[in-house]
């Protein structure tokens, strides 16, 4: 097949793994990120699962791969704080920051086009039309939306493009190490998990910022999942600049009165360390959690990766290594298919399966664990 001009809008880590596996095969690739200061120092752990380690390698990155933090055992604790069961389960956290400024620094000047907002996607005749919020356009051979839970790029070829809420959010915070109290340092070096009806919570270390695994440099990554009734999600994701956000309230927005009822509430409802933990975090965060399932995945010029084509719940841990296999599987039919048409039909085939059994895990380990 003849190099494309393909077109990528997001550039979190779908986006970037795929410009740097197309770009490498003498595809004409650009990036499209509405953010204008990208994601350094955002993000937090991240689990790594085979097609993860897979991408490290095709990207060149997989020095990361012993850049990570082993927790030797999984603890679930009691109301009081104490271990209810300890199994021996080594598990590498990696962090999505340290991953994504190495993936990002893997491309050329250029292809990387930040705080350019595409408002929506049409196919044409034989080629897919960018219109970005600025009123331009561009055409491209291949459009691939890798603009995540709230993909605009979907509707060039999904009737339903909409991620529905779950009614809950994962409140979450990452803090030093060495901030974590004494009272929580039973959580540290373990996978450790609190498991009641309407209250999960969980925390892992993973590596400092700049990737460090020294004991006292790493950080301590802390999840609590709560429900939300979906009325009341706009009032809870409006942060302290006014701003009302669609999908999470980031790191910096949360009134403080809302951190010490978090932290009020987590004394009452979680074990001591978990309280402790996210007593010791000045700036939570909150992602709510959506669900999406792509009926198609690719168009005629138009394909979705990663989070735009399904969005699975985070206790599958599995957003990032299913965005791994959408790209290594496009970059596969590319280069093998006869034409594009051949190349996306079979990219489909591959995907979509994967896609929806995920969804279906994510949805059921909630539906075990909330
Ligand atoms: C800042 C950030 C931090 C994250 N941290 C973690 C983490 O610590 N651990 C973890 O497991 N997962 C994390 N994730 C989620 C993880 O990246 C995804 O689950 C998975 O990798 C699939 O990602 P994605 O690239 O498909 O979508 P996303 O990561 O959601 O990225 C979508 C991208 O598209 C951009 N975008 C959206 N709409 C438009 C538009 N109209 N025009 C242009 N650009 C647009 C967004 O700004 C964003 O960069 C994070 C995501 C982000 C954005």
């Amino acid at each position: 097949m003849k190099p494309l001009r393909i077109r990528i809008v997001g550039g979190s880590l779908a986006g970037l793994f795929a410009a740097i596996l197309l770009g490498r095969d003498g595809h004409d690739v650009k990036i499209y990120e509405r953010s204008s200061s990208g994601f350094a120092g955002r993000g937090a752990g991240l689990v790594p699962q085979q097609e993860v380690f897979h991408m490290l390698r095709e990207i060149g990155v997989e020095h990361l791969a012993s850049f990570g933090v082993v927790a030797e055992d999984r603890i679930y604790l009691d109301r009081s704080g104490e271990v209810a069961r300890r199994m021996h389960m080594p598990q590498m956290q990696i962090s999505w920051d340290v991953l994504y400024a190495s993936a990002a620094e893997r491309l050329e000047a250029g292809r990387y086009v930040l705080g350019r907002k595409v408002r929506e996607v049409h196919e044409a005749q034989d080629v897919s039309v960018l219109h970005f919020s600025d009123g331009s356009t561009e055409e491209a051979d291949l459009v691939i939306g890798a603009d995540g839970v709230g993909s605009v790029v979907r509707g060039a070829i999904n009737r339903i493009t909409a991620s529905s809420y779950a009614g809950y959010v994962a409140w979450r915070g990452l803090i030093p190490e060495r901030l974590l109290p004494p009272a929580a340092s039973l959580l540290s070096g373990t996978f450790s998990f609190y498991v009641a009806r309407g209250n999960h919570a969980l925390g892992y270390l993973v590596p400092g910022s700049a990737g460090e695994i020294a004991k006292g440099a790493r950080r301590y990554n802390w999840v609590w999942y709560r429900f939300i009734d979906p009325a009341d999600l706009a009032a809870a994701f409006t942060g302290t600049s006014g701003e009302t956000y669609r999908f999470s309230l980031p790191r910096g927005e949360v009134p403080e009165e809302r951190r010490s009822l978090l932290v009020a509430d987590a004394e009452r409802f979680l074990p001591p360390q978990f309280a402790a933990a996210i007593a010791a975090e000045r700036t939570p965060s909150a992602q709510g959690i959506f669900d999406y399932e792509a009926e198609n995945m690719v168009g005629r010029t138009t394909a979705l990766i990663g989070d735009a084509a399904f969005v699975v719940r985070p206790h599958t841990a599995m957003g990032v290594s299913k965005a791994a296999g959408d790209v290594l599987s496009m970059r596969d039919h590319l280069r093998r298919g006869n034409d594009l048409a051949e190349a996306l039909r079979l990219y489909q085939a591959d995907r979509i399966a994967v896609g929806r059994e995920i969804a279906a895990y994510g949805r059921q380990l909630a539906a075990s664990s909330l």
